[in-house]
């Protein structure tokens, strides 16, 4: 008798395991037909309207890479959450121009839609921000104005009229939503150390020695004020460099593979394509 409670109380959490395997790999398979649904519908016209009015890049894009950013964005829009702060209203514009942006990073990777959060919070401008970092004894805390910012398992944070201009310029190396989803992208693999995952394992040892060295240079142009296609925020931290890297990459590939051949060819491994494939100006500037 006491063998079989024994037996009997063993057997909960085993039974309570199962059903919870059960109830998610029931929740993954669900999820998944309806991103094939979703991805298989045909946009809504004024979505369309939205992109070919705001979002130069839309157009740009071969024939195949337009339906799947149509399908993406459908995904996008139905698994976050778009929020205005400071009284900033959220329109059709502003959601779909979120979600196309951040989308083309995820053109062609194998993707789970930026899993671990759900949030978008956007003000309608730079915003003011404060943020609490200790010096010794001290808590100091400093205010500064911001575009964006990706928060690790957390929201991600944007400034309307930024948002507006990287999509109306696709051209001038700077996108907020591009940066702030590369972070995402990065935080992937746990930390948010510039390494996002890559499709293959072979790549990793490569993206390191490559990203690594090209991390030094950047970091060297910095110190001697020596200016580079690449911007020079990413010389601050590995995490900023993938992200600002992102921006270049996908806004002007020319240059970036004219000036850091391997770079750009780890980039082309990372997302899966190649932005000169639709990019309108040829020569590196
Ligand atoms: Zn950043």
């Amino acid at each position: 008798m006491r063998q079989t409670l024994i037996y009997c109380l063993l057997s909960i959490p085993i039974l309570v395991m199962a059903g919870w395997f059960y109830l998610d790999k029931r929740n993954v398979k669900k999820r998944k037909w309806k991103r094939i649904t979703l991805q298989a519908q045909p946009l809504p016209a004024e979505y369309l309207h939205i992109l070919q009015a705001e979002f130069p890049l839309y157009s740009r894009l071969p024939d195949e890479l337009q339906q799947k950013l149509a399908g993406h964005i459908q995904v996008f829009l139905d698994e976050k959450d778009i929020l205005g702060r400071g009284g900033f209203e959220i329109t059709n514009t502003v959601r779909v121009l979120i979600a196309a942006q951040a989308c083309t990073l995820i053109l062609n990777r194998p993707g789970n839609y930026y899993p671990g959060f759900r949030s978008i919070l956007v003000y309608p401008e730079t915003y003011v921000a404060n943020s609490t970092h200790r010096d010794g004894m001290l808590q100091v805390t400093a205010t500064s104005t911001r575009a964006g910012e990706s928060w690790q398992r957390g929201p991600v944070i944007l400034a309307w009229d930024h948002v507006l201009q990287g999509a109306r310029d696709s051209r001038d190396g700077h996108n907020v939503v591009m940066h702030e989803f590369a972070h995402k992208l990065d935080e992937e693999n746990a930390a948010m150390d510039g390494l996002p995952l890559l499709p293959t394992a072979g790549q990793y040892k490569q993206w390191s020695e490559v990203l690594s060295a090209e991390f030094g240079i950047q970091q060297q142009k910095l110190a001697d004020g020596d200016e580079d296609v690449i911007d020079s925020y990413g010389a601050t931290s590995p995490a900023e460099f993938f992200a600002v890297v992102t921006e270049t990459f996908f806004e002007k590939p020319y240059q970036l593979e004219h000036h850091h051949p391997q770079l750009y060819a780890q980039f082309k491994q990372c997302y899966l394509l190649d932005p000169k494939d639709w990019c309108d100006i040829k020569h590196p500037r």
